[in-house]
């Protein structure tokens, strides 16, 4: 199929009234083929469908949970798919960080110009839905989950940081079993990280040297500690960027990963909530291109 559709813009519908909404309206030299979505369903379907009509490039326009529903539906069509884009317009932006995509407005403009060019993107997939970002089980995942929404649109990135720091004494730990080619880990953890790209939590770099085009996805394993260690972990984290520097912490990389929680323990895809015991996760390799 050759790309009838062009570029579609795929927009949440949380920044469609905002400015970065406002911005795509004033597209320079014709109108943009805009489609508003409600729900992380409707957006995998609107970038299934730009696909299967031949778009040559599809744009998600929101945060982390905006560009990896785009991008299983992008998945859900045979290749040659559409390139991605992505202007970063959430809460956290995760993804596009890890992708060097900052400022919603300076890529718009450098999307515009053609200033931006394709490079292949891993993607990981758990239990049959894909991860751009991270994967994150454990202390993370619960406090994404209880930083309330007025704290995201008040501070972004940052109330994550706050929420995290007011958790930090009441960490629960979970057990887990991990397979993988040459790892049989099992223990108390307080954290598992899984991610192709390398940050999570609104700006934390977790996996540090995550590479998204290596085929490979990064697992760290934060087990359980003192609330001094941890302290300590959040600290390296914050401000020298590297979890790895903690002695308990483990690095690994796998091309696939099996996870059996042996205690209940939420986990987040990529900032969104997601349930399971038994995660079977696999790195592909390049399935798709993305600008940057
Ligand atoms: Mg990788």
């Amino acid at each position: 199929m050759v790309g009838d559709r062009g570029e579609v813009f795929v927009v949440s519908e949380h920044v469609a009234d905002g400015p970065v909404g406002a911005a795509l309206l004033r597209a320079p030299g014709g109108a943009r083929e805009i489609v508003v979505c409600g729900s992380p369903d409707a957006v995998e379907q609107a970038a299934t469908e730009a696909a299967a009509g031949g778009a040559s490039r599809v744009v998600a326009v929101g945060g982390d949970g905006t560009v990896r529903a785009v991008v299983q539906g992008l998945l859900a069509v045979r290749t040659p798919r559409p390139e991605l884009a992505i202007v970063p317009a959430g809460t956290a932006n995760d993804a596009a960080r890890g992708l060097g995509l900052d400022d919603p407005f300076a890529v718009l403009e450098r999307l515009e110009a053609g200033a931006l060019t394709p490079h292949p993107l891993d993607v990981n997939v758990c239990n049959g839905q894909c991860s751009v970002n991270v994967l994150s089980i454990g202390t993370p995942a619960r406090v994404t989950q209880a930083t309330p929404q007025e704290s995201k649109a008040l501070l972004g990135g940052l109330a994550y940081v706050l929420q995290g720091i007011t958790q930090l004494a009441e960490t629960q730990p979970f057990r887990a079993r991990l397979h993988a080619d040459g790892l049989q880990w099992e223990g108390s953890a307080l954290a598992l990280y899984i991610g192709n790209l390398p940050y999570a939590g609104g700006g934390f770099r977790v996996c540090p040297d995550a590479d998204c085009t290596d085929g490979l996805l990064d697992l760290l394993i934060v087990p359980e500690m003192e609330p001094g260690e941890l302290l300590a972990l959040f600290g390296d984290t914050a401000l020298l960027g590297d979890p790895r520097h903690h002695e308990l912490v483990e690095h690994h990389r796998f091309t696939s990963l099996a996870v059996d929680l042996l205690d209940e323990a939420p986990i987040n895809l990529d900032g969104e909530p997601f349930e399971g015991r038994r995660l079977s996760i696999d790195a592909l390799s390049r399935p798709l291109r993305v600008l940057r």
